[in-house]
C-alpha cells in the first residue's frame, strides 16, 4: 500500500520552521496554513476544523502541528464512522514531541519514529505491541496483506501476554522485530498465498505473490479469477494484480473486473497466450498455470509491485479550474490534480492549479497552441502516463475539451484511442460572475465568445441578433482584445437596437482571482474602455432588473417568469 503524501498543517508562523523540517521527510507533503495568520506556505485553509475533517475523509495523513487535543476534539465527530482512517499525529510547534494519535494500521507508528528521527526527539508511542515487538504485527510492508484483523488483534494480545512464536515462510520485514520465537511454539505467524483456513493460533499474511495474466475477456470475468484461484488454491488477497494485452486496453469488462477484484490492471504487448504474456512480464518467476489459452495464474518468489509490471493504461483527463479561488474547484479535480504526472497548459493557468510536487512535469505553452498541447497530452498518455490538461472555468467552454476531442477524432493511433479520456467540468467565468452579482443568468440566457478569430465575424453578428430578438439573457466571453478592438462595440451596436438604455450589465474582471472587481451598469453607460480581456460581460434581458443591497451594492437579477400577456 502506497500512502497519499501527508498535509502538514499549522495555525501560526511559529511552526513554520518545525513543518519545513518535517516536510522533507515527506516528498509531496504541503504545508497548510491558516490564511491571514501565515505568509509562505504551499495552501491556505481558512477554517481549520473543516481542513482537518476534509484531509481526513480524503485518507490523507495528517501531521498538525499543534496540542493533540485540539486534534482529537476536532476529527471526534468522524470516528465513530466506519471508514478510512488515515495516520494523524499531533507535533508540538517546536518539534519537541511527536504524538501518533490514530490510524494505527495505516503506519501513523511508522511515521512518529520517521519524523522523531528527523527532529531529534523520541516518540510518544503507546501501542503496546508496537512497543514490545518494534513493529506493528497488524499492519504489514506494502506487498503484504493480512488474512483476518479481528483474529490478528487476538493473536498479538496472546504474544503480548508471553507467548512464544514461530515463523512459517518468509517475512523479511520480521527479521529486526524482537519476536519472541522459539520452534516449539503453539502461535505462528504464517506467510504464503496459499488459502488457509485462519485458526487461532495463527497469525496468516499472504504475500501479494499472484498475477493474471489475460489475453481475452470473458463474461463474468471476475467470478472466472475468484474461481480460478480457488481450484488453484490460492488466497484472493495474494492476488497482486491484473496483466491484459494492451488490445484489452479500453475494454470495459476487464476495468470492472479489475475494480470488483480490487487489484491494478497493467498492461503489456499481445502474446501467443495468457502463459506467454505471464512469462513476458514477470521477473522472478516461480510457476506459470495456464487455466486456459485466455488466462492463466503465475506465481513470483517475491511480492509483486504493480508499478513494475508492463504498464498503465494512460489516462487523460481535461480540467477546468473554476475561476481562479481554490473553494470553487470540485473536489474531482483536486483529485485529478493530485494524481497527475504531467500538467499540460497555458502557463497563467497551470499556475493557478499548483503547487505540484517535485516528481510531477509542468508543460507550459502558449495560449494559442491549442491542437498542439492537445497532440502533446496524448503523446504522453499513450505511454502510460496520467495526464492533466488544464482550463479555467469550465474545460467544455471555449477551452481545452474540444480541442482534445478534435485532436483525438483526426488521430488513427489505437494507442492514442486506448487512453482512458475524461472531462472534469468546472465553474465557467459567466456563472462565477452571475453569482457574484446576483442572478442576471436567472431565466434563458446565451452564451457568445465574441473572438473572430476561429469564426467569421458574420456568424457573430447574426448570433447576436437573433440573441437579442429572442430576449435572451447574454453573456460575451472574449469580449475584446488588442488584436480585435472594434468587435465589442459593434456588437453592442446590434444589442441596442433590441434593447432599451436602462438594460442591466454586470462586468467581472478577474472574478475570484486576487484583485477582482465587479460592476455593476447600464446598456446606455457601457463603453468598452470598460472592458478588457479579462472581463466577462453579462447583458440582460428586457426582464433583468436591479434594486439597491444592504451593504451598498446592486443586486441584479432575471426573474424567472414573464409578466402574463392578455
Ligand atoms: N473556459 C473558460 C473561458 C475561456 S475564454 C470559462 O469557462 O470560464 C476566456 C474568457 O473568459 C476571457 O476573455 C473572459 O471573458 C472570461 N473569463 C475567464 N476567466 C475569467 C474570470 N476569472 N473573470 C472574468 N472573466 C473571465
Amino acid at each position: 500500500m502506497t500512502r497519499k503524501a501527508p498535509a502538514i498543517v499549522i495555525l501560526g508562523t511559529g511552526s513554520l520552521a518545525t513543518a519545513r523540517k518535517i516536510q522533507q521527510l515527506y516528498p509531496g507533503a504541503l504545508v497548510h496554513g491558516l490564511e491571514g495568520r501565515v505568509e509562505g506556505v504551499d495552501c491556505s485553509y481558512q477554517e481549520f476544523g473543516a481542513t482537518l475533517r476534509q484531509l481526513y475523509q480524503q485518507d490523507t495523513p495528517i501531521i498538525a502541528l499543534c496540542a493533540a487535543g485540539i486534534v482529537i476534539r476536532t476529527l471526534a465527530s468522524l470516528l465513530l464512522e466506519k471508514g478510512v482512517e488515515p495516520p494523524v499525529l499531533a507535533v508540538a510547534e517546536d518539534g519537541s514531541a511527536v504524538v501518533p494519535l490514530l490510524g494505527g494500521l495505516g503506519g501513523v507508528n511508522v511515521m512518529a519514529r520517521e519524523i522523531a528521527a528527523g527532529l531529534g526527539v523520541v516518540p510518544a508511542i503507546t501501542t503496546s505491541g508496537e512497543l514490545r515487538f518494534g513493529t506493528c504485527l497488524l499492519n504489514p510492508p506494502s506487498g503484504y496483506a493480512l488474512a483476518d484483523l479481528e483474529l490478528g488483534k487476538r493473536f498479538v494480545s496472546d504474544l503480548l501476554a508471553g507467548e512464544p512464536v514461530r515463523i512459517d515462510g518468509e517475512a523479511p520485514w520480521l527479521a529486526d522485530a524482537q519476536l519472541p520465537q522459539s520452534e516449539q511454539a503453539q502461535l505462528a505467524i504464517h506467510v504464503g498465498c496459499q488459502a488457509r483456513d485462519v485458526s487461532a493460533n495463527e497469525l496468516v499474511i499472504y504475500p501479494r505473490c499472484v498475477v493474471v495474466a489475460i489475453t481475452a475477456v470473458a463474461p463474468e470475468l471476475a467470478a472466472t479469477v475468484h474461481e480460478a484461484l480457488r481450484t488453484a488454491g490460492l488466497a484472493e488477497p495474494a492476488l497482486a494484480c491484473l496483466v491484459a494485452s494492451d488490445a484489452l486496453m479500453a475494454e470495459p469488462a476487464l476495468h470492472a473486473a479489475a475494480a470488483e477484484l480490487g487489484v491494478p490492471v497493467r498492461f503489456a504487448p499481445g502474446a501467443e497466450n495468457a502463459s506467454a504474456l505471464a512469462a513476458q512480464v514477470l521477473q522472478q518467476l516461480s510457476s506459470v498455470h495456464a487455466v486456459t489459452d485466455e488466462l492463466a495464474i503465475a506465481l513470483a518468489h517475491r511480492p509483486v509491485d504493480p508499478s513494475l509490471i508492463g504498464r498503465a493504461r494512460g489516462r487523460l483527463a481535461v480540467i477546468g479550474l473554476g475561476p481562479g479561488a481554490a473553494e470553487f474547484m470540485v473536489p474531482a479535480v483536486k483529485a485529478e490534480l493530485a494524481r497527475a504526472n504531467d500538467i499540460l497548459g497555458y502557463e497563467t493557468y497551470v499556475r493557478m492549479a499548483g503547487p505540484f510536487r517535485a516528481d510531477q512535469v509542468m508543460h507550459c505553452t502558449d495560449n494559442r497552441e491549442e491542437m498542439q498541447r492537445a497532440r502533446h497530452a496524448f503523446e504522453l498518455a499513450a505511454q502510460g502516463r496520467s495526464v492533466v490538461v488544464v482550463s479555467s472555468g469550465d474545460p467544455g467552454v471555449f477551452a481545452m475539451a474540444a480541442a482534445v476531442l478534435e485532436a483525438l477524432h483526426e488521430s488513427t493511433d489505437p494507442h492514442w484511442h486506448a487512453v482512458e479520456l475524461e472531462m472534469l467540468p468546472g465553474v465557467s467565468a459567466s456563472l462565477a460572475t452571475a453569482a457574484q452579482a446576483g442572478a442576471p443568468l436567472g431565466h434563458d440566457f446565451c452564451v457568445l465568445s465574441l473572438s473572430d478569430n476561429l469564426k467569421p465575424w458574420s456568424i457573430i453578428e447574426k448570433r447576436l441578433d437573433l440573441a437579442c430578438q429572442a430576449d435572451l439573457a447574454l453573456a460575451f466571453y472574449n469580449p475584446i482584445s488588442r488584436s480585435r478592438p472594434w468587435q465589442l462595440g459593434r456588437a453592442l451596436e446590434i444589442v441596442r437596437q433590441h434593447r432599451n438604455e436602462n438594460t442591466p450589465v454586470v462586468l467581472g474582471r478577474d472574478i475570484g482571482r486576487p484583485g477582482q472587481t465587479l460592476r455593476a451598469v447600464t446598456l446606455g453607460q457601457l463603453l468598452p474602455e470598460m472592458v478588457d480581456m479579462r472581463t466577462m460581460v453579462l447583458v440582460g434581458s428586457s426582464q433583468t432588473c436591479g434594486f439597491p443591497r444592504a451593504d451598498g451594492g446592486q443586486w441584479i437579477y432575471t426573474p424567472r417568469w414573464y409578466p402574463a400577456t392578455e
